[in-house]
């Protein structure tokens, strides 16, 4: 069996949430993102201490799940970098030995290195220039020449640090989530369909802090379940960053055949999209989001001109926000890459806004065309009768998830 070793998880967070009034706040927000994790994976001592939040885990079987817990950590915003340290006593001997021991594994593929060390406890013999050499000799001892010095450009950092009771040692920190704290901007209604961009839409405002809710419009018969499904686990997906979600389902299966049999086909989209505006904004409002988050990018498609975008923008009182308005389709699958949604999103199911679409869409409508087409119907009663097919499934990143039925 291998030795045990103490280990610990450092999450640093980035400066700009230190500064102002706020920090207290923004700390007391990390700190709850990450118990509300570690309580499920076993007993850990989350506390924070000098620029750092340390999450020590208490007992064997937790030390087991250090690995789980890093993910985690990983995933909570506001975090800039993330790395297991090894804890050992303040003893220079103790250091070198353990580095010896531990180190070479963990810089294996790496080229260059760079000791470096930091004292918090100014009582410490030797002086951090002096304990970095110490480092440096020994790590360069145990790796038998497989790595060089660099200290300018090295591809891993090798660091101790003498804390108030312990020393920690580590190499590599891994890249945190960044951003903020989630939920300390507020809340907002994501617009999610099953494809690429929108998942990639919430990611980034819930990076910036806003607390997600989600709506998602399906069209059955012409939608499939499965399409709900894949909705669903790109929903679910996202809840590594967020937790949970819920996610609002509503259906436009008798608005679309309404706006088939009576409207003008050159508007199809654009008229369902102004339905799809004035459900989310409703919802909004009732579910206390202070803004609608899209997917949209300009000139992506024809209803994403910017004439276009005008004519669904003008349903909403609520801000809209869109991330991704000026990125290219290659730069939104990067992210979407990286957070694990793109081959789900890729998956091949219908959206409410592909079927029924139009073969020459307005890719710059007018206005007042629209809204005479829109005339054809009453559209305040259309939009009353799909609100009220409404109901919710609570996506969470643990567990299975729970439908709710409108109050
Ligand atoms: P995505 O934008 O998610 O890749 P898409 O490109 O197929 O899917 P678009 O037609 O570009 O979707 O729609 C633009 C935006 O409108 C989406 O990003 C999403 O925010 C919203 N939207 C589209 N369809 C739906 C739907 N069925 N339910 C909820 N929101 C939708
Ligand atoms: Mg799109």
């Amino acid at each position: 069996m291998s030795e045990r070793i103490n280990e610990v998880i450092l999450c640093k967070y980035g400066e700009i949430i230190l500064k102002g009034a706020n920090r207290s706040e923004f700390e007391a927000k990390l700190l709850k993102e990450l118990r509300r994790r570690a309580k499920r994976l076993g007993n850990f001592n989350i506390y924070y201490a000098q620029s750092t939040v340390f999450c020590e885990p208490l007992d064997e079987g937790s030390a087991d799940m250090i690995d789980e817990m890093t993910e985690q950590a990983k995933h909570v915003f506001g975090f800039v970098g993330v790395t297991r340290a090894i804890v050992c006593e303040k003893k220079l001997e103790t250091i070198i030995d353990m580095v010896k021991r531990h180190i070479p594994e963990r810089i294996k593929g790496a080229k260059t290195f760079r000791a470096c060390a930091k004292r918090a406890d100014k009582r410490f013999p030797l002086s951090s220039p002096e304990l970095a050499g110490e480092v440096g000799a020994a790590v360069l001892e145990a790796t038998a020449g497989k790595i060089k010095v660099d200290l300018h450009n090295p591809d891993v950092i090798v660091q101790v640090e003498i804390r108030d009771k312990y020393a920690y040692i580590h190499a590599g920190q891994e890249k945190g989530a960044g951003g903020i704290p989630y939920g300390s901007s507020g809340r907002g209604l994501l617009l999610l369909s099953g494809g690429i961009d929108s998942p990639v839409a919430g990611f980034m405002m819930a990076k910036r802090g806003v607390q997600l809710e989600a709506i998602h419009f399906e069209s059955f018969p012409y939608t499939s379940e499965r399409a709900r499904e894949k909705v669903l686990e790109l929903a679910k997906i996202l809840t590594d960053y967020t937790m949970r979600i819920r996610v609002h389902i509503i259906s436009l299966t008798k608005i679309q055949e309404l706006i088939r049999d009576n409207c003008d086909e050159d508007y199809f989209t654009l008229l369902l999209r102004r339905y799809m505006m004035a459900l989310s904004v409703k919802l909004a409002h009732d579910i206390d989001c202070d803004a609608i988050i899209t997917g949209e990018s300009l000139g992506q498609v024809a209803s994403q001109t910017m004439k276009a975008i005008n004519v669904t923008n003008v349903m909403a009182d609520l801000p809209v926000y869109r991330p991704l308005i000026g990125m290219d389709k290659e730069e939104i699958i990067q992210i979407s890459r990286r957070i694990g949604a793109y081959d789900t999103s890729i998956l091949p199911y219908e959206d409410c806004c592909t079927v029924f679409t139009p073969r020459h869409p307005r890719t710059r409508p007018e206005l007042e065309k629209v809204i005479e087409e829109e005339k054809k119907l009453n559209f305040d009663e259309l939009v009353e009768e799909a609100y009220a097919t409404r109901y919710a499934v609570v996506v969470k990143q643990f567990g299975d998830n729970i439908i709710e039925e409108k109050k």
